[in-house]
């Protein structure tokens, strides 16, 4: 399930950040490193949004349609990570995680 965030981009009177609490979180994910290509564990950061349980008062119509369809959903912050592999220590891009992650 790879879905976008732009899809919340559409422009309400409210924005999307009033829609939703934020916290960052980090998540241990299970990465190969593409140069030396061991695998290790690394944490990854990760901002968490989760959908309040009620839409301000100021909200209108419209606002009210996208808060029905909105989800929790996580961004992936990092997008590089340092290979932990002391022989090669390379930096590698994030590939193998999505970066957008829709929460039920
Ligand atoms: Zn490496």
């Amino acid at each position: 399930m790879l879905e976008h965030s732009s899809r919340f981009d559409v422009k309400g009177s409210m924005e999307e950040k009033d829609f939703f609490d934020e916290r960052p979180d980090k998540k241990q994910a299970t990465l190969n490193c593409p140069h030396c290509h061991q695998s290790a564990d690394y944490e990854v950061t990760w901002l968490v949004r989760t959908k309040k349980r009620q839409l301000p008062g100021r909200a209108d119509e419209r606002d009210r349609a996208r808060f029905a369809k909105a989800k929790s959903y996580m961004v992936r912050k990092d997008d590089l990570l340092a290979c932990k592999n002391m022989r090669c220590r390379k930096r590698f891009e994030i590939s193998g995680l999505q970066s957008v992650v829709i929460l039920e």
